[in-house]
């Protein structure tokens, strides 16, 4: 199976913006054995302004342009030295590649992606995708690392899209203020009533929400891939997913 995992800040970082190591260790390890089974695994991870966040103590998120790049840059390093030395021990080999939006809208830039990531693949590397944020800007962006996924998957041509988030799945309210609130198991098609419903941002580093997510959903639907959206906590709830068993909310035709 091909398979693309995106993992947000709120799961590879405490509130602190410092590694949460249980869990990226814990992911690491997960996704070297599904290689290792013969899956083909390509990550989309954020973090990177979460980590610059901690790296350079800084009390909070930045809101201002040049701090979040700065931030960005010292982040994006620790996190791709940190994957580098957590896949190395299982001796799988990461490469780096950092998007923009206006990339993905750039025929020739596109097809040039598709093409080292498809490679990539052949070589048995494992890519692992962020937003190019030092140079991306509102008007230049993708916006948030939930839609990077959707298209990641849609380039890699993926049997099955992941977002790892810190919560269940989808749920019919928001869990966090309503206790009656019910998590879906599944969903085969996202109407304009459901993306209403579903509220705005998640966690204080990162930058997705639900309503990010169904959006990703929907555009993987479009193209015929599946999407999970389960809690990061437990990376090895990814053996169930890929097993096709239910976990957290899937949204398949
Ligand atoms: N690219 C951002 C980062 O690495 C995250 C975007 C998102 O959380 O959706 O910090």
């Amino acid at each position: 199976m091909r398979v693309v995992i995106k993992v947000g800040t709120s799961t590879l970082t405490h509130k602190t913006g410092n590694l949460n190591i249980r869990h990226i260790e814990s992911l690491c390890r997960v996704l070297s054995d599904l290689k290792n089974a013969g899956h083909e695994v390509v990550l989309v991870s954020s973090g990177a302004i979460g980590m610059g966040v901690g790296k350079l103590s800084l009390k909070e998120r930045p809101q201002d342009m040049p701090t979040k790049q700065a931030a960005a840059a010292v982040g994006q390093c620790e996190l791709m030295y940190t994957y580098d030395k957590l896949f190395a021990e299982y001796n799988h080999t990461v490469a780096q590649i950092l998007l923009t939006g206006e990339d993905m809208n750039h025929a020739d830039r596109y097809e040039n992606f598709r093409n080292t990531l498809h490679r990539l693949l052949e070589l048995g590397a494992l890519p692992i995708i962020n937003e190019n944020d030092t140079v991306s800007t509102a008007e230049i962006a993708v916006g948030d690392n939930d839609t990077l996924g959707a298209i990641v998957a849609k380039g890699a041509e993926a049997d099955l899209l992941v977002l790892l988030t810190d919560i269940d799945g989808l749920y019919t309210a928001d869990p966090r203020k309503d206790p009656d609130a019910k998590l879906v198991s599944v969903v085969s098609e996202i109407t304009p009533e459901l993306l209403a419903t579903a509220g705005g941002k998640g966690s204080a580093l990162g930058t997705g929400g639900m309503a990010t997510k169904l959006s990703a959903a929907k555009l993987c639907l479009e193209a015929g891939i599946s999407t999970v959206i389960a809690n990061g906590d437990d990376p090895e709830k990814l053996y169930d997913i890929i097993e096709g068993k239910s976990v957290g909310t899937i949204f398949k035709k």
